[in-house]
């Protein structure tokens, strides 16, 4: 999660003039009385001369008591606009500089009820809160005026006689007490986004590395966690120097929400106290959290033509560390990245990468995150991984504290991609060399690839027939194959893994028609031609490349339902399932007759049962994955699993009858508030194919192998 950028569009199409105001600078002193729940205080703007007026946003929470510009008091003039209020400035007095001083009160008490983490929806039901242990309050309340999606330093001042500890964007200056306040002072001289105030009954610990400054901030109870996160907050913070450049700020903390959040902001991420406690957090979000102080807080991204930025941190974090564990990892992390695009993206709501802003479901998420990250991919894997990483630095140098575009990445992947050619060229001269046709004929230019990869909606659809194969001499052997692609064609450069009688051989091919005749001489018999083995290609998936998962069902807009008779809360389970996914449609089916009719016709269907219950003959006989429920035993690949006692379990199989389609097999206890939650956590268990749950912590987790696909093609 990042900036609150639908407000920032909203408002763009109120109000242009708007966006053209430049703020020099917020300086903001407030005082937080937790009793009365309220805020109080100024908030300067200062900001160079302007022609027209000047619209502050205000939110609808705060009062104006009273306004001087450039030091002589003006009369308060507000403007509605929907559920906003804006306060009007005319630009009679305005100067080459000027300084805008808003006295303000506000109560903030909107406390949200139940919120719930969710990857998908960001928004968490308050425009903040003031209570005696606890202040939440993000920029969308308007704590303090300023304009959403301007990027200025500050300085903030907070006043408190309550003993809460407080934190925000940027430098930590100390915390001081004038006999009745505390008071805490904050400062950054970067342009920074609007900035969230947190307030906590915090234990506050401390390190540093190199002469930044690294804090937790956690609640009593979670104390214990913070050596972890320190330690593993100053890895991220020198693996990313390294690879980078320095890191942009003085200070990073993880600050402990009382809501469930999982926000990155310019120098601290706000982690809620569930996300906190999850033992994977500091090895993957985490990490996530501090680059995106690279990407998106200090190298900003320039919206018009695209989010590019959290392709790029998914890139360098979430799939970064899966190729530090194995190479095997990262195969399937891309794997399951083409799968979520299968799952997820359909005609209606495919969008280009530079349509992408933010991802508000999963279909966003699998382009906007998912596309992206393969484009990074896909670049580096054309470049080489010398031109990548040194393209990646010269964009961070290049465009620190700028805002970036897609365009920006291809010219300066193009210019450093062209300054190493022209290098090595130079090297075949220096030393009198011949100089290899591929380096010769190179062409660093990348407009191809940005205009089709993000500027085109859509992914190719590779296929392969082979044409023969034929031993040319007694130690070479000729295989032949044609690629054919779908239009609209695509320039692709595609791994092709031969395997032969004596271990495998791999080749890169260059393909952009329709179809194209290849042809590889080898040095051993080949028994089988593997193409795109390790999903270094955003394309699409075959069915049998897919195997059953949960965002297989996920991605159906309608699921049917089957309980059998023995399920006793089958109504409330259904209830259930409409409110956790209010976008699909549900219906329930009376018979398992009615539910295998649906299944045949190639619907989703949901078998609900009890764990004693053994598994009807009729559901195993149309599952192609092998499973069995015997004896309170749920039977994977003919492995028991217990499941009596307060378990759930989820298994997702493909239905043999129409050869691809998921079905899922639930197996519960009937306890309805852990299936809520459960059903509120599995959008996280995606890529698995069955899922075992004790309550509502997950106890087994596993994917299905994938089937035959028609890219492999055995020889014989
Ligand atoms: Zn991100």
């Amino acid at each position: 999660m990042k900036k609150l950028l639908l407000f920032f569009i909203m408002f763009f199409l109120i109000t242009i003039q708007l966006m053209a105001l430049n703020v020099s600078k917020y300086k903001i002193d407030v005082t937080i009385d937790t009793e009365t729940h309220s805020i109080s205080g100024v908030s300067e703007i200062f900001f160079p001369y302007q022609k027209g007026n000047i619209l502050v946003p205000i939110g609808n929470k705060i009062e104006i008591n009273s306004l001087f510009l450039n030091n002589t008091k003006i009369a308060v003039d507000i403007v509605k606009k929907g559920n906003e209020n804006f306060l009007k400035i005319v630009p009679v007095y305005f100067k080459d500089q000027n300084k805008l001083e808003i006295y303000y009160y506000g109560t903030f008490k909107n406390v949200p009820q139940n919120a719930m983490f969710s990857q998908e929806f960001m928004n968490i039901g308050t425009d903040g809160y003031i209570k005696d242990d606890f202040v939440y309050l993000p920029p969308d309340g308007y704590w303090y005026p300023h304009f959403d999606g301007v990027l200025a330093p500050f300085s903030l001042k907070v006043k408190t006689k309550s003993n809460l500890i407080f934190v925000t964007t940027g430098n930590f200056l100390g915390k001081s007490s004038d006999g009745i306040y505390n008071v805490f002072s904050f400062s950054e001289d970067k342009p920074v986004e609007p900035i969230f105030l947190i307030g906590g009954k915090y234990k506050v610990d401390k390190d540093y590395l190199n002469g930044i400054s690294i804090y937790t901030y956690f609640f009593n109870e979670d104390e214990f966690l913070s050596s972890k996160y320190l330690a593993a907050v100053k890895r991220y913070i020198k693996m990313y120097s390294d690879l980078i450049g320095p890191y942009p700020f003085k200070k990073f903390a993880v600050v402990e929400n009382q809501l469930p959040t999982g926000f990155g902001m310019p120098s601290y991420t706000l982690l809620g106290q569930e996300v906190l406690r999850l033992p994977f957090i500091v090895y993957t979000s985490l990490g996530h959290e501090v680059l995106h102080n690279w990407w998106g807080n200090s190298v900003f991204v320039n919206y018009s033509e695209g989010n590019w930025c959290e392709g790029l941190t998914s890139y360098m974090a979430d799939h970064y560390y899966k190729e530090l564990k194995s190479e095997k990892d990262a195969v399937n992390y891309r794997r399951q990245l083409l799968v979520n695009y299968m799952s997820y993206v359909k005609k209606g709501n495919e969008i280009s990468l530079s349509e992408f802003i933010e991802r508000h479901n999963p279909a966003q998420r699998a382009i906007g995150y998912g596309k992206s990250l393969m484009v990074f991919h896909m670049l580096r894997k054309l470049v080489g991984d010398d031109v990548f990483y040194e393209a990646l630095k010269n964009f961070y140098s290049e465009m620190v504290w700028k805002k970036a575009s897609w365009e920006d990445i291809r010219k300066i992947f193009e210019d450093t991609w062209e300054k190493v050619h022209e290098k090595t060229l130079e090297e075949y001269k220096k030393e009198n060399k011949k100089i290899p046709e591929f380096e010769k004929n190179l062409d660093t230019s990348l407009d191809w690839f940005f205009s089709q990869w993000i500027f085109r909606k859509g992914a190719p659809e590779i296929g392969i027939k082979l044409n023969m194969v034929f031993q040319v001499s007694e130690n070479d052997y000729l295989i032949s194959f044609d690629l054919t692609q779908s239009e609209p064609l695509y320039k692709l450069l595609i791994p092709v893994e031969i395997v032969t009688e004596k271990g495998k051989e791999f080749r890169k091919i260059t393909f952009s028609d329709k179809e194209h005749e290849f042809q590889i001489i080898l040095k051993n018999k080949p028994l089988k031609l593997i193409v795109d083995p390790d999903y270094d290609v955003f394309r699409k998936l075959y069915p049998e490349e897919i195997p059953p998962s949960i965002s297989t069902v996920l991605g159906k807009d309608t699921l049917y339902v089957y309980f059998s008779n023995n399920f006793k809360n089958s109504e409330s389970y259904a209830k259930i399932m409409k409110s956790v996914f209010p976008k699909k449609d549900i219906f329930k089916v009376k018979t398992l007759e009615d539910a295998l009719s649906k299944a045949s016709e190639g619907k989703c269907v949901l078998f609900f049962q009890t764990p004693s219950e053994n598994l009807n003959s009729k559901i195993k006989d149309i599952s192609m994955q092998d499973i069995d429920i015997k004896d309170g035993n749920l039977f994977l690949n003919s492995k028991p699993n217990p499941i009596m006692g307060n378990k759930k379990a989820i298994i997702v199989f493909k239905n043999r009858m129409t050869q691809n389609t998921s079905l899922a097999l639930f197996v519960d206890d009937g306890n309805e508030i852990s299936f809520e939650r459960v059903l509120n956590k599995i959008i996280h268990y995606g890529k698995y194919g069955y899922l075992i749950f004790d309550g509502e912590k997950n106890i087994l987790k596993g994917e299905w192998e994938t089937l035959k696909s028609p890219l492999i093609l055995d020889i014989k």
